[in-house]
């Protein structure tokens, strides 16, 4: 069995567990006939997290390091990383030891067997309070039920692509990165490995409700355009209620004169019809916004600095 392996690791102020992590991962990798190659990327992290992945490719030749600009965001540090990653088989994995390195072999048995894209699926969850385990499931459900591709539940960003996903994703350069249906979307034959999801081995998640919030409105807007229609069909019906509350309001006039009265009603009507309007303005800019981002076609991410192994060679920038 010859065959070349690239693991691309997102890192960002991770310098709490990367020598960890690099210690378990490279014990995994002492296992796998294969040649393999780490792909640190550091996400503009402000500790020490890029002198420590130098460092890292200075001691293990297999290690090659990239850092970006700036803080671009997980989704971006995973494509650079899947940009560079030249290999048979590409493994995407958190630094935090959240996804165990250990697995890894078992995904390239997936792999072996002729699947292309290998994911991980988590079974029980360690440290996640039981509003998270409960947010993260209903948005699994909701996303389920709205998007036009449908997205493998209760997986991260943990997975194993042939190259020819690999190039397929290479290939998708929206601005807006919803990497879990981005990975669903390209299809090929697809399969699961269910692993248990340890709490984090050191440091703080960088995400807190108000990204997660976020990441689950691009999620939805990137994969369905069923806000849109239900904002559509929020208009409808508020517009044919209205109507028929009109011809009522006609006849009572008609039937028993117009005392002056009916203020609440009217405000009752006026309040409703103004609030669906704002929500499906609302929906509509979240959709022009995205076009608009779209449609300046930036690049996704820079590399400030790249160390190892890497097909460039050697150091470019500072
Ligand atoms: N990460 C990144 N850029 C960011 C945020 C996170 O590269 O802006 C990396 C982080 O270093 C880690 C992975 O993405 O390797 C997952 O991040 P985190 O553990 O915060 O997310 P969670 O496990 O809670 O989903
Ligand atoms: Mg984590």
């Amino acid at each position: 069995m010859s065959f070349s392996l690239a693991v691309v690791v997102p890192a960002y102020n991770e310098a709490q567990v990367i020598g960890t992590f690099h210690a378990r991962l490279a014990g995994v990798l002492d296992g796998i006939d294969a040649a393999c190659r780490v792909i640190y990327v550091d996400d503009g992290s402000s500790d020490e997290t890029w002198p420590m992945v130098v460092a890292l490719a200075e001691e293990d030749p297999r290690v090659a390091a990239l850092r970006l600009s700036r803080n671009f965001g997980k989704e971006a540090a995973m494509t650079a990383g899947l940009d560079t990653a030249d290999a048979d088989a590409v493994v995407v994995i958190d630094a935090d030891l959240q996804d165990p390195p250990e697995l890894i072999p078992e995904l390239i048995a997936q792999w072996l067997d002729g699947y292309d894209v290998v994911y991980a699926t988590r079974g029980e969850r360690d440290g996640e309070t039981r509003t998270k385990k409960f947010t993260s499931a209903a948005f699994y459900r909701v996303m389920e039920k709205l998007s036009d591709t449908p997205l493998p539940r209760d997986t991260g960003d943990f997975r194993l692509l042939s190259r020819r996903a690999v190039e397929a994703m290479r290939g998708l350069r929206e601005r807006q990165r919803f990497m879990k249906g981005l990975f669903a979307w390209i299809g090929y034959p697809q399969t699961s490995v269910t692993y248990h999801r340890d709490a984090r081995h050191a440091g703080n998640t960088k995400w807190n409700y108000w990204r997660l919030t976020n990441l689950a409105i691009e999620g939805i807007t990137s994969f369905s355009t069923a806000p849109l229609r239900m904002a559509t069909w929020l208009g409808v019906s508020a517009a044919g209620f209205a109507f028929l509350y009109g011809l009522w309001v006609m006849f009572k006039v008609l039937l028993w004169g117009d005392p002056v009265r009916g203020y609440p009603t009217l405000m009752v009507v006026i309040l409703f019809l103004g609030g669906a309007q704002l929500l499906a303005l609302g929906v509509i800019g979240e959709y022009i916004g995205r076009t608009y981002a779209e449609a300046k076609r930036r690049p996704l991410y820079y590399i400030e600095s790249r160390r190892g192994g890497l097909s460039c060679g050697g150091d470019s920038g500072k």
